[in-house]
């Protein structure tokens, strides 16, 4: 057997910088993802505070051991094999939100939900495309989030980071992407700057949004949402539909007959049986209509190619 990178030596130095109970070693992923699939991180820390997150990030980063960022694990798909490798989930004073005016200042792992609520209860209006996302704010940043007609892009003025603020025209926003995917940086936080508005008539949009989510999509199953970005031109759910594939599993990982862009799990799904679906889907829906399909959805660990 391989040996592992994260050995017991390096689970206790974490503990001695992040607090006993806030590492957590051999954690299940299927717990902190949507899909509710996936193997074990070999060490699940919860970051509370900057000086943590400081302090956590140099260790990590001087040892060389592999790490990844987790939000609300709704975009994401660990494999099987887990991931050997710290996983670090910001918590704590990283949930503050905090309302100045029109502005409201958001720690990325607040939920975007919740700070769509917030608003809401603030008669600011802007963020009410986010009140069904089920991610955080930093993940909602990293992926430039959006639903019916509105993103992220629209209404956030700047994000903060370890090494310090990056202001919206460097983000480089665009469609389900943002600078982080490149340059790999911590998201601590966000400001959005909304627009005064009536606490009724937003209360009324997002109500509306919500009953179509209800409606349209497979929201009684686990899932990360749409599995696949939307083509130029063209709608991934529909071409899905088109190749004959409502309804096609592998195990329990099933395209719902309700939504063809989601990817559920039906009960017992594995990571390798999300993983297949998605690659099969791919290949069936390029074989039918010539459009190859891009998974929406972040892949952490080793997968087949398949
Ligand atoms: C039922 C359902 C409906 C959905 N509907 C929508 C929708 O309408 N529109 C939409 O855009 N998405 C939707 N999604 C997908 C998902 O909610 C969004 O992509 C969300 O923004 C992911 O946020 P997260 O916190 O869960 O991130 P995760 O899934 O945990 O991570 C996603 C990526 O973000 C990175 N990341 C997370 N936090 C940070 C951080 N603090 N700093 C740096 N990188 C970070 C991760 O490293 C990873 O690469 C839906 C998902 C579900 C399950």
């Amino acid at each position: 057997m391989a040996e592992r990178i994260v050995t017991d030596g390096i689970i206790e130095q974490l503990r001695e910088l992040a607090g006993e109970s806030d590492v957590l070693a051999d954690e299940s992923m299927s717990l902190h993802t949507t899909f509710r699939v996936g193997g074990k991180a070999a060490a699940f820390v919860l970051v509370r505070d900057e000086a943590c997150l400081r302090a956590v990030s140099e260790y990590v980063s001087s040892e060389k051991i592999p790490y990844f960022l987790a939000g609300n694990g709704s975009n994401l798909l660990v494999s099987e094999n887990g991931y050997d490798g710290v996983i670090l989930k910001l918590a704590g004073e990283f949930e503050e939100i905090k309302i100045e005016g029109t502005r409201i200042t958001a720690g990325a792992a607040a939920s975007i939900i919740r700070t769509a609520a917030v608003a809401a209860d603030n008669g600011l209006t802007g963020l009410e495309f986010a009140s069904g996302i089920p991610g955080s704010v930093g993940g909602a940043v990293y992926m430039n989030a959006g639903a019916y007609g509105g993103e992220i892009a629209d209404v956030i003025t700047e994000a903060f980071t370890p090494e310090g603020a990056i202001k919206k025209q460097d983000l480089e926003l665009s469609y389900r992407s943002s600078v982080f995917k490149k340059n790999g940086r911590v998201i601590t936080g966000a400001v959005f700057e909304l627009q005064q508005g009536e606490e009724a008539a937003i209360r009324e949009k997002m109500e509306e949004l919500k009953s179509k989510r209800l409606e349209k999509q497979p929201l009684e199953y686990p899932s990360a949402g749409s599995t696949f970005k939307r083509p130029e031109g063209n709608f991934a759910g529909k071409l899905i539909m088109e190749a004959g594939l409502s309804g096609f599993s592998v195990g329990d990982a099933c395209v719902s007959e309700k939504h063809c862009g989601f990817v559920i799990n039906k009960g017992n799904a594995t990571a390798d049986d999300v993983y297949k679906l998605i690659c099969l889907v791919r290949d069936k829906v390029k074989e039918h209509s010539g459009i190859t399909l891009e998974p929406e959805v972040i892949m952490l660990g080793d997968f087949e190619k398949l």
